[in-house]
């Protein structure tokens, strides 16, 4: 599929200082769209000046949630050259949230092109402080003005790009994670695993009350028992006890992270046992309570490893390494950073320039 490109002619200015540009608050010149007809498939990709769109108040996806998403980066090398991490593990990824809400399957390879495409032409709004860099947000929506409830038969794809700001200000300030025992973000047989906007929407309440106890972020326990560890807010979580690094196996109401993904590979070609299992708080507690909680931390595109400094479950807080980042966690921050943004060799070859 041909890609047309419509130039704007209002080209906005870039902004001045990159330290302060925070997260998703600004938005380059131009952004991707395409549209899907049922009988016609998906048609009409273009790059288009960013701007509002229209949208029947009607629209299915305003009434019934039928909205799926992706994040990922692209990062600005030393060099200068501007390069993205898997995103054909993004695309992949979105093809199964699309499945599980019954949206049309995307050509993973296209978009990958798509993609590269857009950051080509927005390159110069990649910016060039350490640690900051554009952020790509593609997502599917339906729009079908029609209130009942079924697959529409018309859906609007939609790539923005947001310049962000280095995620870490001041060093890797290890973050507040409290145990939520009350609400649940997924359960057997639901959309956990797929990225799509009713996962959050869901779990805002949780982190509101979070917030109000002065916690930053919620750790979801599984649905049914609310015993075995499932995932933080936008992030995976992993534990290092004793040595060995664990993270909840995918079970269906986990979001397959890509970081986690990595995470997991990078350990492997250190040689640093790492495992995919069912883990209890409980379990984490009573390593806690041994002295073999050696570190926590979450993983995540914003963030890459954030470490977690304070985990509270119940009336009981645990403060893991002294409120520290961990050798593992800093080791894997390092190398995924590293390779992100082309300062050591990735032997992995996750990196796709643009
Ligand atoms: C996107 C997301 C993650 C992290 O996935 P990455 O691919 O590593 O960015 C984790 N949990 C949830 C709920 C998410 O939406």
């Amino acid at each position: 599929m041909e890609i047309r490109f419509e130039q704007t002619k209002t080209p906005k200015a870039k902004p001045t200082d990159e330290t302060k540009l925070g997260f998703g608050h600004i938005f380059t010149d131009h952004m991707f769209a395409m549209n899907y007809d049922a009988g016609q498939g998906w048609h009409d990709a273009r790059i288009i000046p960013y701007g509002e769109i229209s949208l029947s108040p009607a629209a299915m996806c305003l009434h019934y949630g039928q909205e799926i998403f992706e994040g990922l980066k692209a990062y600005r090398t030393a060099d200068g050259t501007v390069q993205l991490f898997r995103p054909d593990e993004n695309y992949k990824r979105m093809n199964t949230s699309a499945e599980r809400m019954v949206i049309p399957q995307i050509d993973e390879e296209f978009m990958v092109e798509a993609t590269k495409k857009l950051v080509e032409i927005e390159k110069d709004w990649v910016p060039h402080t350490d640690g900051a860099s554009l952020y790509i947000r593609p997502f599917i929506f339906a729009t079908d003005p029609f209130v009942g409830v079924k697959p529409a038969d018309h859906y609007l794809f939609l790539i923005i790009l947001s310049p962000s700001g280095p995620y870490y200000s001041t060093g890797l300030d290890p973050v507040k994670i409290y145990v939520e025992q009350k609400y649940v973000r997924a359960v057997r047989g639901g959309t956990g695993f797929a990225k799509t906007a009713a996962n959050y929407a869901i779990s805002l309440k949780g982190q509101d009350e979070a917030h109000e106890q002065d916690y930053e972020q919620v750790l979801w326990l599984d649905g049914v028992e609310q015993k075995y560890i499932e995932e933080v807010g936008s992030m995976n979580i992993f534990f290092v006890i004793d040595g060995e690094v664990i993270t909840p196996e995918l079970t269906g109401s986990v979001l397959p992270g890509i970081t986690r993904k990595s995470a997991l590979e990078v350990c492997k070609s250190k040689g640093i046992k790492a495992t995919e299992r069912r883990i209890t708080i409980q379990e984490v507690a009573d390593a806690y309570d041994a002295g073999k909680l050696d570190e926590v931390f979450g993983t995540g595109t914003a963030a890459v490893i954030s470490p977690v400094g304070h985990l509270k479950w119940g009336d009981k807080v645990m403060t893991i390494n002294d409120n520290k980042i961990g050798p593992i966690s800093q080791m894997l921050y390092d190398t995924m950073t590293g390779i992100q943004w082309g300062k050591i060799e990735d032997t992995f070859g996750w990196t796709v320039k643009i």
